[in-house]
């Protein structure tokens, strides 16, 4: 922080303000987390000065030697955590690791079956503005609207009538569990591939809180900074007979030489997600989730799809009669950082919405628990409620987090 200080003090201000607002608030965004000092230290190491293009042992560049060390560590790490063939570390986030999946299986024009987005699939499951809606025949399938539960059943129909390529599961704001082994049986009985974005819950499948999906999938794709708390990034998981596919989908094709200080950030992760006490985080993870969900519900914010089996929730409004916008401006006046969200067949236009997710990583970081829970749960009530209450839910919201404090070992 000195050196960045001596030499650049307006971006040190930037650096040292968003960790104190990390530090001062409470940071329920599900898609966030804290991620540890080692990983961070290894983001901001002379590794980025090193261009790596090609994989360990077949470069295009000379000096590889040390950086090979860090990628091989990292993908027999993630072999081993998730029982993978093939591992890939190099996409520089989630969605360049779905762009690679998509180049490596289809071709453009072909058919996909994905969930979609007003029912909590992402931008790269066929969003007309993402490459995945423009250059691909998305079908989307969604939940059920007295269940708020994956349609298993209309996605079978929409396979068998569409023949897609390609099915995708694996959402953004999803918080039940979902049933691979029905995905699969689908996808075989229409000869698909079968692509799990496990980006939101595969650290809660490291921690071995959640089923894999390894078993399952043809190809695994997620984003290394949600649960499993690693740096900003991309993976993928394969089995041994798509490997060279997703490797070239990786490189060449898409991308360049690999961010080899992020490589070696997720081989860090990797490392720590394996460890007992992540296995125990991934669980405490689940257990807050749920008693958020119960606090809240009790405060009247309807749980969508009945609870949750993952780190996420996502809440309806419309008995509060406050939109999820306002509701997401009246938290962060007040300190709480979550964000607006859409419910399934909502009413109102997505920039509006009629809900709000929240998740537990972050908060699980700090060492917070159920109890906790139950404390922001009225919190978040409280300042969805009552925007007069904000000075008053700010307060409670620094004592609670100067309980549990972030990065205790950095400056103040
Ligand atoms: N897939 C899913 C399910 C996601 O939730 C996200 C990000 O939120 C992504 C892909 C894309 O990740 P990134 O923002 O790193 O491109």
């Amino acid at each position: 922080f000195d050196l960045l200080r001596a030499t650049d003090p307006e971006i040190a201000s930037v650096v040292l303000d968003e960790l104190s607002r990390q530090r001062e608030g409470l940071q329920l965004i599900a898609s966030e987390n804290l991620t540890s000092p080692a990983v961070l230290a290894a983001l901001g190491s002379t590794l980025s000065n090193k261009y790596a293009e090609g994989y360990p042992g077949r470069r295009y560049y000379g000096g590889c030697q040390v950086v090979d060390r860090a990628e091989e560590l990292g993908i027999a790490r993630a072999r081993a955590l998730f029982g993978a063939d093939h591992a890939n570390l190099q996409p520089h986030s989630g969605a360049q690791a779905n762009f690679a999946a998509y180049a490596a299986l289809l071709t453009p024009g072909d058919t996909v079956l994905a969930m979609s987005l007003p029912h909590g699939g992402h931008l790269t499951h066929g969003s007309r503005v993402n490459f995945s809606g423009r250059w691909f025949d998305v079908v989307g399938y969604g939940v059920r609207e007295d269940t708020e539960l994956i349609d298993y059943d209309e996605v079978r129909r929409l396979a068998l009538q569409h023949r897609p390529k390609m099915i995708i599961c694996g959402a953004t704001a999803y918080p039940r569990q979902i049933d691979f082994a029905v995905f699969r049986a689908i996808a075989d009985e229409v000869g698909a591939w079968l692509l799990v974005d496990a980006a939101h819950f595969i650290g809660l499948v490291a921690g071995g809180a959640l089923p894999s999906p390894v078993p399952y999938a043809d190809v695994v794709t997620f984003t290394t900074h949600k649960v499993l708390r690693g740096p900003r990034g991309g993976m993928i998981l394969c089995r041994a007979e798509l490997a060279a596919r997703i490797d070239k989908a990786v490189f060449p094709f898409s991308q360049g030489g690999p961010l080899m200080h992020a490589v070696a950030a997720k081989a860090v992760a990797l490392r720590e997600a394996a460890s007992p006490a992540f296995a125990a985080y991934a669980r405490q993870v689940i257990a807050n989730a749920r008693a958020l969900a119960d606090g809240l519900a009790s405060e009247g914010l309807r749980p969508v799809g009945g609870g949750t089996d993952t780190h996420l929730v996502l809440l309806d409004l419309r008995e509060l009669g406050v939109t999820g916008r306002d509701a997401e401006a009246r938290c962060d006046a007040a300190g709480i950082t979550l964000n607006k969200n859409a419910i399934p067949f909502d009413p109102q236009p997505p920039a509006v919405s009629s809900g709000i997710r929240v998740g537990t990583p972050a908060v699980t970081t700090q060492g917070m628990r159920e109890g906790e829970m139950k404390e922001i749960a009225g919190l978040i009530s409280h300042a969805v409620r009552d925007p007069g209450a904000v000075g008053e839910v700010a307060a409670a919201v620094s004592t609670l987090v100067d309980r549990y404090p972030a990065y205790p070992a950095y400056p103040r």
